[in-house]
């Protein structure tokens, strides 16, 4: 194993709380959210007990520090990106982040007549902010299809690129089949054809630094609480030219560099795009979740996540009945595993799990249309993280057979 498992379950207080209450938790539903270390949970209370004051309000002392704290936080992410704090943008979530460029970037340039491409892997997230775009503005949304083992079909995406197409917005990870695009390539081709692009990193980011100028993407939406960090935080990279010019989103405090009655003028980038009190305890908790990750090692991160995926598709595909969604290949895609398994009703087949202290998700996962493609209504799903093992998926597999013997008519 690339990580000690044993030792980073160790940080994360969530473990042993259940174990008292009388649980083994296997958690298996990092790609919804993720536990928190302890080294999160501090920093948090830390700025809240010794540290707190209004960012970017006060002259006090208290303020210029939890100010000094909440820039610091942007500089961690900065760093992280490859990106200029000019160009991280403190969001609610991955759903905010996209929310506002399609209020911003989107209203102000995209037109009748203009295409915004997709593809059929899509959140809900990085689907109905461009619906209501497309709504508003008349433009035509253009979806992607999907290669057999449920990867985004790259030669379809690029043939669908067209002079008309303003924006591809795209998941840089799919929360369903873990299919990993060729970023690189879709960018380059889209900004050929003069288009921008959006990735939706909120499963991406999590497992790898998105170095954002290598990729040459225009905007990277993600969010704290599947990294290790709080809810209510998420960041948006933004290309600094992209800020500049577009206009702002919601009005009040710190969006505004000077006010009269009947007008305003914006603030500099990117508090442009931050209006009102910020959300410092989330910032610096992502901040220190961002380094808690460093501590392992990023490479260490993707070695365990590799090895752990390979062991989960030989376990998964092993089993008789096993439908799984997404490629097998452990090299194309990342630890979410989607499965359908003996004719078992995904929600039954979570119940059945729970009982052995294993939480899996089950249901559509956000991803609607994807899920009529697939030609189910849901799925279960199996996600992975840092304190994940291999007895983790051994104690799963022992767990589904119980469902195969309790809710199926299958002998054995
Ligand atoms: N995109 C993808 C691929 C996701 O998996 C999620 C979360 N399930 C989101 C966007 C939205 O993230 P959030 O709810 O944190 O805004």
């Amino acid at each position: 194993m690339a990580l000690p498992v044993a030792k980073i379950r160790s940080d994360f207080p969530i473990f042993a709380a259940q174990r008292d209450a009388g649980t083994e938790l296997i958690y298996l539903d990092s790609a919804a959210t993720t536990h928190k270390p302890q080294a999160v949970i501090d920093a948090i209370t830390r700025f809240y007990r010794d540290e707190y004051g209004s960012v970017h309000r006060g002259i006090y002392q208290l303020s210029a520090l939890a100010t000094q704290k909440y820039e610091w936080a942007r500089q961690v992410v900065a760093d992280l990106l490859g990106a200029s704090t000019r160009e991280i943008i403190f969001t609610r979530g991955a759903t905010e982040s996209i929310n506002l460029v399609a209020r911003t970037w989107g209203e102000a340039s995209v037109g009748a007549g203009d295409e915004i491409l997709l593809t059929e892997l899509e959140h809900h997230s990085n689907l109905v902010p461009w619906q209501m775009l497309a709504q508003k503005t008349g433009a035509r949304l253009v979806i992607a299809g999907s290669t057999t083992d449920w990867r985004v079909d790259l030669d379809d995406l690029l043939a669908k690129l067209s002079a008309r197409t303003k924006l591809v917005a795209i998941t840089g990870m799919s929360n369903v089949t873990g299919d990993l695009p060729d970023l690189q390539v879709i960018c380059e081709a889209a900004h050929r054809r003069g288009a921008r692009v959006l990735i939706d990193g909120a499963q991406l980011a999590p497992h790898h630094p998105v170095a954002v100028a290598e990729i040459d993407c225009d905007w990277l939406a993600f969010s704290g609480h599947k990294m290790l960090g709080p809810t209510g935080i998420g960041v948006l990279f933004q290309r600094e030219e992209i800020g500049e010019a577009s206009p702002p989103w919601l009005g009040g405090g710190d969006m505004i560099e000077f006010v009269e009655y009947d007008s305003f003028t914006t603030n500099e980038l990117p508090y442009k795009f931050e209006a009102g009190t910020p959300n410092g305890a989330g910032a610096i908790g992502l901040a220190a979740a961002i380094e808690y990750l460093q501590g392992l090692g990023w490479e260490q991160v993707a070695a365990h996540e590799r090895e752990l995926s390979e062991y989960t598709l030989e376990k998964l595909l092993g089993m008789e009945g096993m439908q799984l969604y997404g490629p097998h290949n452990p090299e194309s895609r990342g630890a979410v595993f989607s499965f359908n398994y003996q004719d078992v009703h995904p929600h039954d087949l979570a119940t059945i799990v729970d009982a052995d202290g294993i939480a899996l998700r089950a249901g559509h996962h956000c991803a609607q249309p994807l899920m009529g493609k697939l030609g189910v209504g849901s799925t279960a799903r199996v996600s992975l993280y840092v304190y994940n093992s291999r007895e983790d998926i051994d104690r799963l597999c022992e767990s589904l057979k119980k469902c195969k013997r309790y809710l199926t008519n299958a002998v054995g």
